[in-house]
């Protein structure tokens, strides 16, 4: 049985925390919001009485945080950092999405005193981190890697070494641009062709099975009706909010620049999901993409 801290028991970390209990290790949680906490406890998690307190004993801490100010907060910033109060031999698991240079910073801060701090973003929403089928990209050294890869195995299916200390939010910006990309491209196809005539179950069906098959057509089709379990067929609700979309796409524009990477589809889908999430629908779920299209259309 393993100690392990968990920090950030939001819609992520509370279910990811919770198939961690369930594995028969002893965790301790914290979150900002004692109703979070509440819920995992009740599910078999110690409350800590403080983030301090969260980590003290860990043998594992893991954080699920909505952005890289609260992470670098919460390890580096403030009069007492998480870091001084670590027990040696530590590994630190960052699980939030955040931009790879803080990733990166803090874990060479890290580093520096000793500590062991690797990135570890996720695929697969809350319905993955519910079925603990998430995907996990980490930076790390292999080490550190092999380390932190049976903890990840109860929360996930698929663990991959991206490479060495922010590769994992790289990969992850590369992969949720690509989603954006191809989600607004199957929306832009769906709806042409249904402003032309055809029945967009019909033209799903051929488009995923001949050369644009993709991920949106396999599981996830925008279109309300075509598929019965995806949130488009129940009012754009659940799934992956286009707020988070949103911010994925201003880290994946940020890399870009950083890096001199010509990235014209991405910078298109990002104004796309920008301008949608400020009409109001930032709390839908990501395939709602396909509004603006019907928008322009009517
Ligand atoms: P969320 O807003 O539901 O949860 C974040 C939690 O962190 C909240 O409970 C909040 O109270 C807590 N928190 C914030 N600052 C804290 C601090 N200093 N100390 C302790 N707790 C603190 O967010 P989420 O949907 O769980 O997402 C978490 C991360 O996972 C984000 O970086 C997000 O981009 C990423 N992600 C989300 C999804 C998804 O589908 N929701 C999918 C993949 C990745």
């Amino acid at each position: 049985m393993l100690n392990i801290g968990f920090i950030g028991l939001g819609n992520m970390g509370g279910p990811m925390a919770i198939n961690l209990v369930k594995a028969g290790h002893s965790v301790k949680v914290f979150d900002l919001s004692e109703s979070a906490v509440a819920s995992i406890v009740q599910a078999g998690a110690t409350a800590a009485s403080s983030v301090i307190d969260a980590v003290a004993n860990a043998d594992f801490v893991i954080s699920m945080l909505p952005a890289g100010k609260h992470v670098e907060g919460l390890y580096v910033g403030g009069d007492s950092p998480l870091f001084d109060h670590l027990k040696a031999g530590a590994l630190v698991i960052d699980s939030s999405t955040i931009d790879a240079k803080t990733a990166k910073n803090v874990a060479s801060i890290a580093a520096a005193r000793g500590i062991d701090f690797i990135d570890a973003p996720v695929s697969g929403g809350v319905g993955g981190a519910t079925a603990g089928t998430l995907s996990f990209m980490v930076g790390a050294n292999s080490q550190q890697f092999k380390q932190a890869q049976p903890v990840l195995e109860i929360m996930g299916v698929n663990i991959f070494h991206a490479g060495v200390q922010g590769s994992g939010q790289i990969a992850k910006a590369c992969n949720n641009m690509l989603l954006a990309i191809l989600m607004s491209g199957t929306s832009e196809a769906l709806n042409m062709g249904v402003n032309n005539g055809l029945d967009a179950k019909v033209l799903s069906e051929i488009m995923r099975l001949s050369s644009a098959g993709n991920w949106a057509l396999e599981v996830y089709n925008p279109y309300p009706g075509v598929m019965p379990k995806a949130p488009a067929s129940n009012q754009y609700q659940g799934g992956f909010q286009v707020d988070l979309m949103s911010k994925d796409l201003a880290l994946a524009m940020d890399l870009s620049e950083k890096s001199h990477s010509a990235t014209p589809m991405g910078e298109r889908a990002r104004d796309l999901f920008k301008a949608h999430a400020e009409q109001g629908n930032g709390s839908l779920d990501f395939s709602s993409i396909i509004q603006q299209y019907q928008k322009i259309g009517s």
